[in-house]
């Protein structure tokens, strides 16, 4: 079996990799060994546990339902991964170390788990975004291409530009196959010595210190260290520390089969892609191994919790997307509707992710609100999370509960 060292090749990637994250300036501690139980199999709980597992601790990986499961936010076929942020460059830098882990991750693994398609962000004017994004490519050394109207008509004929004027072509990004990606990692996870247990972890009452966990069997599960990465069900697990700082919304996913025997929606031709829209973003995958060309409104929906909500589309939601492809991508008129998804996002109150111990127990660590667009840096999220539950890594403030308010704005895109 071939032995996925991603730290230590991230560590080796120079200039871009770990070794200069600002997030990562300390060296971790020799305290290994010790016996830490994850809640939550999702990408982040599944990249918490992986590189605790790397640093030499008994890691327990447990999930109510299982990883990237139908209804988790981790869940379903494929994630963009790009690094434009605009002013957020922290993002940026997340998702450009992240890559090297998710081509190491892919290279292990039977099918692909990263397709390199390129991605196109593109916008109708120059705004601030593009501006900030292209500064922090520079800045990172990340090869991009600033594309005007007339080359991207050249490039991807199978998108109509009209009222666009640039774009944003990151040739070394693309999609992420999700639910593959996260079950892969647990796979190995288990197969390295890991512990995986099915099982729905009660809330954890009031005490002093956490030592165990209890779950719905009656089982208990006991650890010097606790990682909470319960995706959007953050708050129910956390009601009084976490509640409405973490709220689920409701997404709608779409898939429409492209004309039979045409070339133009397949990776490689046709590039993962996003619209800026004014920051009502639209956003979308090629026809990746034949599932169909998929299509997204990335604005939030209602407000939801994540089991109960009715997990069948809506036809308003078919309706504006048939109403943006057919605007966007002509080609794709009166395509069949091959699948559906409703997932949910879950948004912290302005997109920052939460990766910061509870407010009473230094040994429990809170990860969560992915916000939309958490995928993409899982593999640095975990890293980050397995240095932070041992206090050995630089503090970012905006990944502290206390940055988190409950009343939601969105400002990272
Ligand atoms: C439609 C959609 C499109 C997206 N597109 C992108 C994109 O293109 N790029 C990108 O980077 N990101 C994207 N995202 C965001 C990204 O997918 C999420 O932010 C990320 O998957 C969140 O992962 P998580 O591990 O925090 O949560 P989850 O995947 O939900 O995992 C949490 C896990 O915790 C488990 N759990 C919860 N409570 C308990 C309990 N009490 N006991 C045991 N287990 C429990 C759940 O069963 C679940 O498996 C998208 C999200 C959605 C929904």
């Amino acid at each position: 079996m071939k032995s996925l060292n991603v730290t230590r090749r991230s560590l080796l990637i120079g200039a871009g990799g770990a070794a200069a994250s600002e997030l990562m300036a300390k060296p971790m501690p020799r305290t290994i060994g010790e016996r830490i139980a994850v809640v939550g199999a999702g990408v982040f709980g599944a990249w918490t546990a992986h590189h605790l597992q790397l640093a030499g601790h008994r890691v327990t990986l447990i999930d109510a339902w299982g990883p990237a499961h139908s209804r988790a936010s981790s869940g379903g076929e494929s994630r963009l991964t790009r690094a434009a942020y605009g002013k957020d460059a922290i993002y940026t830098r997340m998702a450009m170390d992240s890559l090297p882990q998710w081509k190491a991750l892919s290279a292990v693994s039977g099918l692909p788990i990263f397709v390199p398609c390129g991605i196109l962000f593109f916008f109708p004017t120059e705004e601030p975004y593009v501006h900030d994004s292209i500064t922090a490519h520079k800045a990172f050394g990340l090869p991009t291409d600033v594309l005007t109207q007339a080359e991207m008509i050249r490039r991807f004929p199978m998108i109509n530009f009209d009222g666009i004027s640039i774009g944003l072509y990151e040739p070394g990004f693309g999609a992420l196959m999700a639910r593959r990606s996260v079950q892969t990692l647990a796979d190995r996870f288990v197969k390295a010595g890991g512990a995986y247990v099915k099982g729905l972890v009660q809330p954890p009452g009031s005490c002093a210190r956490l030592e165990e966990i209890r779950l719905s069997s009656g089982e208990r599960v006991q650890a010097d260290r606790f990682v909470f990465a319960a995706g959007p069900w953050l708050s129910k697990l956390f009601p009084d520390v976490i509640g409405p700082k973490i709220e689920p919304t409701r997404q709608e996913v779409f898939f429409f089969a492209p004309p039979a025997g045409d070339r133009r929606f397949l990776p490689g031709a046709m590039p993962g892609w996003a619209d800026f829209n004014g920051g009502d973003i639209f956003y979308g995958f090629p026809d990746l191994e034949s599932r169909g060309v998929k299509f997204a409104n990335d604005q939030h929906g209602a407000v939801v919790d994540p089991d109960k909500q009715d997990r069948r589309p809506t036809e308003a939601a078919l309706a504006e997307i048939i109403g943006y492809r057919d605007h966007r991508f002509p080609l794709l008129k009166g395509a069949p509707l091959t699948e559906t998804r409703v997932c949910q996002y879950e948004n912290s109150s302005n997109g920052d992710f939460l990766i910061d111990l509870h407010p009473d127990w230094p040994n429990v660590l809170l990860v969560g609100g992915g916000s939309g667009h958490g995928f993409k840096h899982g593999p640095e999220v975990g890293r980050y999370a397995a240095a932070r539950l041992f206090g050995s890594a630089n503090v970012e403030p905006r990944f502290r509960l206390a940055s988190k308010a409950e009343t939601h704005h969105r400002e990272v895109h």
